[in-house]
This record gives C-alpha cells, structure tokens and sequence, in this order.
C-alpha cells in the first residue's frame, strides 16, 4: 500500500548566506557620450563588430531630434515619422544589437591614458576607446515665445521644416552665411522672408550675400532685433524693432527660423582635446580627434552639414575607425 499523502508543506530551505550585490558593469571597449543619430548609428555598428560598448546617453537622449516634430527628410519612413519617434526607433534597434545604454550623464572624462575614464552621476566607466558624439544646439533669441512656439512656428532648421511653410510669410533672424542659406532655401516654399538681422551688414559670404540680395522675395530689416512671439495654437505675428530708431513693426507670419549660429557641447572636453575658437572639435584625420582612441562622430564637429542622416554617416564612420584602431591594438 502506498503511504498516503500527508500533505504536509514541504518548507524550502531558507538561504541565510550573505547577499553580494551583483556588480555593475564599468569597464568596456566602446564607450559613446550622447544619444542622438551619431551616437545610436556608432552603438549599432560597434555592437554587431562584437565590441562591448556602452551609451551614455545624457539626461534626456535622444538628440536634437527630440524637439522636432515630423522628420521627412530621413530615407525608410514613407510617409515621414515624428522625431521623438525616430529615436526611440534608434534606441531599440541599438539595443537589441547589444548596447547597454545607460541615461546618465558624463560629468567629467580623464583622457590621460588609456582606458580612457568618465565619470558619470553615479559610476566611473572605463573604455578602451571613445567616441564622443554630444551634438550641438542651436543657439536660442531668449524670447519667451520662442519655447512656446517651438516646433509650432518656431524652427532652427530650414532643411527639415521649410516644406511646412508653403505659400506663406516667414521670418529668418541672423546675418552668416546659415541665416542667409535658409533664407534663400526657404523661398522656395514661402511667398516672402523677412530677413530680420541686427545691424547694418551681413557677415555671410559675398557671394550667398549678392545671391540673396538678387533674390526679390527676400526683405532686409536691418538693425534690427524680433522682440516678441506672438500666436494662438501657432506663431501668427512677429514684433521687430529698430534698434536705432526703436520703431516697432508687427510681421503676419506664419514661422520664424532662428539662425544665429550653434553651440556645440564640449564644455566637458575642454582642456582634453583640440576644440577650434567656437568649441567645434578639431579632427585631425578621418574621425579621429588629437587623442589616440578618442574619436568625433556628427554635429560636435560638423558645422556644415547638420543633418541627422549625415550624422548618422559620421557615427558609421566613427565606428569603422573605432574597430580599425582596437583591432591594430590587439
Ligand atoms: P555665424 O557666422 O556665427 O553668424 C551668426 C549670425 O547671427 C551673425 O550675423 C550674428 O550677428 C547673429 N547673431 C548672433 N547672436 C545673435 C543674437 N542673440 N540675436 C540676433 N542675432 C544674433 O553663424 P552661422 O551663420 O551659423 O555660421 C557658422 C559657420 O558655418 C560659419 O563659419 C559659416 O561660414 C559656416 N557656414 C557655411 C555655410 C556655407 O558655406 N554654405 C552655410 C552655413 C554656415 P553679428 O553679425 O552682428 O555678429
């Protein structure tokens, strides 16, 4: 006869030996500092290159991207895609490759020696190469309605959001060669650019400043500064002021593109590699900066082009340079 069931519960035996906390991981082949294009496009190609590799990806990752509505202008997306969309796209293509990506920020790098060291919030990560892809931000007015109309109106950047103002009235503000650029761009969609810039000559090139000058859809209000933001849902009415006469002039305009230059973000690397007058990163080959092992990938260095696909390219490159450079080490 077989024992019956005592039915008994059977108590597991407790585990009383100490906990240790799993250790968290510092040390890696590749570490990226920054998250938008650049930065993801690197992590994707060191990932499949077998590299581990590490994203700090800042605060709020994501890029300049992350204040852009629709992206049309980035090739796979038919019918265009938002850009908060497009990055969390990157984010988990990259994930799924391999990368850890950790959402904290660098707060200072030693570059010394290699493994090169950052020191985030809370750990000190160690890498054997490095590819700093911190973008740049446009550089803002300060006026109040520019938050509140930013991406309603409010845009930096003519190549992505000039298509959206077809047939209407803009406002460019600056004097270089972007302001001029756009400018002369954006009339191709708009009926008519207010040029507002303030003072009395341009500083772009002479040959945008005649293409431009020749270009009658084009109005200069010179010595001249926006001073207000104005709308509803959208941006309806700029304020402009003459700054010598302080006559105030209200322009029925459908947007406002800001382009008064751009502030890339290397405050952290200052004093570790070269950075030109403006705070640009000097490469001094291909990707690579002045530091062996240390390499640049998208708009901290590229002044010219600024797009996300082009610096998507530059974070291939970067990661194609990356592999050649720890592949010769080993
Ligand atoms: P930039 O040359 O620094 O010009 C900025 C313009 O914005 C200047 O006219 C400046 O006025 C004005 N500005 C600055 N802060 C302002 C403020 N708070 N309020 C109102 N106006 C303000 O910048 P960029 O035009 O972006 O050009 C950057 C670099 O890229 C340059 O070297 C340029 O040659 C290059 N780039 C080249 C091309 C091309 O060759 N196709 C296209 C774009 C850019 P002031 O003149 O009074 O200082």
């Amino acid at each position: 006869m077989m024992a019956a069931d005592s039915g008994a519960t059977v108590l597991e035996k407790k585990d009383d030996s100490p906990k240790i906390p799993e250790k968290k991981k510092t040390s890696f082949d590749v570490i990226i500092v920054g998250a938008g294009p650049a930065g993801y496009t690197a992590g994707i190609y060191c990932s499949r290159a077998g590299y581990d590799t590490l994203i700090l990806s800042g605060i709020l990752p994501g890029g300049q991207l992350v204040n852009t509505t629709e992206v049309e202008n980035y090739p796979g997306f038919e019918n265009g895609i938002m850009g908060p969309d497009l990055m969390i796209e990157m984010r988990k293509q990259t994930q799924r490759m391999g990368t850890t990506i950790v959402d904290d920020e660098a707060v200072n790098v030693d570059f010394r020696n290699s493994p090169f060291k950052i020191l985030s919030g809370s750990e000190e990560y160690e890498g054997r190469a490095i590819i700093i892809a911190t973008g740049a931000n446009p550089r803002k007015l300060g006026l109040e309605g520019e938050q509140t109309f930013a991406g309603k109106g409010v845009s930096y950047c003519a190549t992505c959001d000039g298509p959206f103002f077809r047939n209407q009235e803009l406002i460019v503000v600056g004097g270089g060669d972007s302001a001029i650029e756009e400018a002369t761009f954006l009339t191709k969609f708009a009926t008519k650019i207010h040029l507002v810039h303030r003072r009395s000559e341009l500083r772009a090139s002479k040959i945008m400043q005649e293409r431009a000058f020749n270009n009658d859809k084009i109005e200069f209000h010179w010595n001249s500064e926006i001073i207000d933001i104005k709308g509803d849902q959208k941006m309806q009415e700029g304020v402009i002021r003459n700054i010598q006469t302080k006559e105030e002039t209200s322009l029925t305009v459908g947007g406002l593109f800001v382009a008064i230059g751009h502030e890339p973000n290397t405050g952290l690397f200052k004093n570790q590699i070269d950075l030109d007058d403006e705070g640009y990163i000097i490469l001094k080959n291909k990707t690579h900066t002045n530091i062996e092992g240390i390499f640049a990938a998208g708009d901290v260095h590229d002044r010219t082009y600024r797009q996300a696909i082009t610096a998507a390219g530059f974070g291939c490159m970067a990661a194609i340079d990356v592999d050649k450079y720890l592949t010769e080490k080993s």
